[in-house]
């Protein structure tokens, strides 16, 4: 396979290239065990070749897999977080995983096209204290979402928070829930499409607002995906839950997901649904 355009190293980042994959010449899957030559994951969208376990991805390199080359003109870079709660070892933190990352905060925003096609779209970054939600990565969301208002361009996002809510922020972090909501509440009165495709792992505060208020949802295989973990749940409802809790594919049946996309279809995909919503668009704006 040639050089691939969807795992060329993003520019600014100094660190590893996949988030839950260590560097070197050998991978071990974390589900099946298998070895691989990680050349060999890099190349299969790191994804494992025996057993489909999708890999996390930097915010870059799912933008890179998403949108057309050269299209992505990033948005409020320069919003960053504070430490309003003078939170002890927080600003260490932060400036820890803006080194490590080569990012600003936990979320990366702009507007792109796919396939032609004009969107805005952001992708969290787990190795960035989590992907938790902060008031910066509330605050370029609810950008992003009135900037597609503004341009009625449909607003992809790719969620990865495990770490919810930001508890270094406190309340300041938890309002953003309620903020971004907000943000979506005003789109959704525009009819102007929000698209969220939710990946490995998205919980907690983040999955309790914007990651579940999709017009459409779309999850990749296997992602983890809930409110509270495993072990809260076993306590709080004292019995023995399903192996496949808190999965895309628990969730899918449970009604919460419109569709399970594999990482190899998933921009073909958006691609589609934007086509398709480009048009209904036209038709009401011819109509009105
Ligand atoms: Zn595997």
């Amino acid at each position: 396979m040639a050089k691939s355009r969807w795992f060329s190293k993003p520019a600014g980042r100094n660190g590893t290239t996949v988030s839950n994959m260590p560097e070197g010449l050998w991978v071990k899957c974390p589900r099946c065990a298998e070895i691989h030559f990680a050349k060999d994951i890099e190349r299969n969208l790191r994804i494992c070749t025996k057993c489909d376990y999708h890999y996390r991805l930097h915010a870059n390199e799912r933008i890179a897999l998403t949108v057309d080359d050269g299209s992505f003109n990033k948005i409020d870079d320069h919003v960053v977080s504070r430490d309003p709660l003078g939170f002890p070892g927080y600003p260490d933190k932060l400036a820890r995983a803006m080194s490590s990352t080569g990012l600003t905060d936990a979320v990366v925003c702009g507007e792109a096209t796919i396939d032609g096609r004009r969107c805005i779209v952001s992708a969290a970054d787990f190795d960035f204290l989590g992907g938790s939600m902060g008031s910066a990565v509330g605050e370029r969301l609810v950008r992003s979402m009135e900037l597609s208002v503004e341009k009625r361009l449909p607003f992809v996002l790719f969620t990865a928070n495990g770490g919810g809510a930001r508890m270094f922020e406190g309340l300041l972090s938890l309002m953003q829930m309620a903020k971004t909501s907000a943000g979506l509440a005003r789109m959704e009165r525009a009819a102007v499409p929000y698209i969220v495709v939710l990946t490995d792992p998205t919980m907690a505060g983040v999955y309790a607002s914007y990651a579940s208020l999709g017009d459409i949802i779309l999850a990749e295989p296997g992602a983890l995906i809930g409110f509270a973990g495993r072990r809260v749940g076993n306590q709080d409802m004292g019995m023995k839950l399903p192996d496949d809790f808190q999965s895309s594919e628990f969730q899918f049946r449970c009604g919460m997901i419109d569709q399970i996309v594999h990482r190899r279809d998933i921009r073909n995909t958006l691609s589609t649904l934007l086509m398709l919503f480009a048009e209904e668009d036209a038709n009401a704006q011819a109509s009105a």
